[in-house]
């Protein structure tokens, strides 16, 4: 069944029928469109801005991103794994690419399609700062918070077309866009709630822990970005909520927790900061 068609059979009984649980915190969340219906029209996005965007291949800065990335990817698989939820990451379609443009931003959209921006990389500084902030950016992926705030628009458009017979393609479209914030504004993320923001934070510690990062650097990263944020336009890694402060206290507080889970999966050390 696509999408429209569910959303005008189940309508607001959806609420109570679509949930999934979030594997980090055991939280039922709205999930009114499932990963097989979502990650299409995902990919579908993601290589529509490759094609309208700079892709930077073949430098080390691009080679880096990637390794990175298969590295949180790889822990994010452990980390699943381990705690129950095998075949979890089954319909990912894990792609890593650097964008020229001197925009200070870096997303995953649904499916672990990910995304960085050249002007982040002077703000990461070394490869451990791009595994903090990918393990953030593939946090909100696995928590499905952007498929929360989807579900979200789809319900807001039930009730703006009650009555009618069905969503357009058109409108699911739109709302995609209008909760990953690409499409006419390209590539700038929408910043998230508070509360996912925080829940990313936590979950890409450990991803980056158990991918042999220091988690410890997460909030030496997030000094940076704090110092680098005067003036700039909010975006999701500009995001004043939780505000930078709060996001440095609680990153340096749970970094050694990050450090004791990474030795479950028998890291016992990390790799060097790495430069670029
Ligand atoms: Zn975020």
């Amino acid at each position: 069944m696509n999408i429209k068609n569910k959303i005008v059979a189940v309508g607001i009984i959806a609420l109570f029928l679509s949930c999934t649980t979030n594997p980090f915190t055991g939280n039922k969340t709205l999930a009114l469109v499932s990963n097989s219906e979502l990650f299409p029209t995902a990919f579908a996005q993601y290589d529509e801005f490759l094609t309208e965007n700079k892709v930077i291949t073949g430098t080390s800065d691009a080679e880096m991103i990637k390794r990175v990335g298969q590295r949180i990817a790889v822990a994010a698989e452990r980390w699943l794994n381990a705690n129950g939820h095998q075949g979890y990451l089954d319909d990912y379609k894990w792609e890593y690419n650097l964008v020229n443009d001197n925009t200070v931003n870096a997303w995953c959209m649904p499916g672990g399609k990910i995304v960085f921006y050249t002007g982040i990389l002077p703000i990461a500084q070394n490869e451990t700062g791009i595994a903090a902030i990918m393990g953030h950016e593939v946090a909100h992926a696995l928590a499905n918070h952007g498929q929360q705030r989807m579900s979200a628009g789809m319900l807001q458009q039930i009730g703006a077309v009650a009555g009618n017979v069905a969503i357009k393609d058109e409108q699911t479209r739109n709302i995609f866009n209008q909760a990953y914030g690409v499409g006419s504004q390209v590539g700038v993320m929408l910043p998230f709630s508070r509360s996912h923001e925080t829940q990313s934070d936590e979950i890409g510690l450990y991803l980056m822990a158990i991918a042999g990062y220091n988690p410890a650097e997460a909030a030496e990263l997030w000094k940076r970005m704090k110092a680098n944020s005067g003036g700039e336009a909010p975006q999701e890694f500009l995001s004043t909520h939780p505000s930078n402060d709060t996001r440095i206290k609680n990153l340096t507080e749970w970094a050694p927790k990050a450090v004791a889970e990474a030795k479950k999966f028998g890291v016992d050390s990390f790799r060097p900061l790495g430069n670029f």
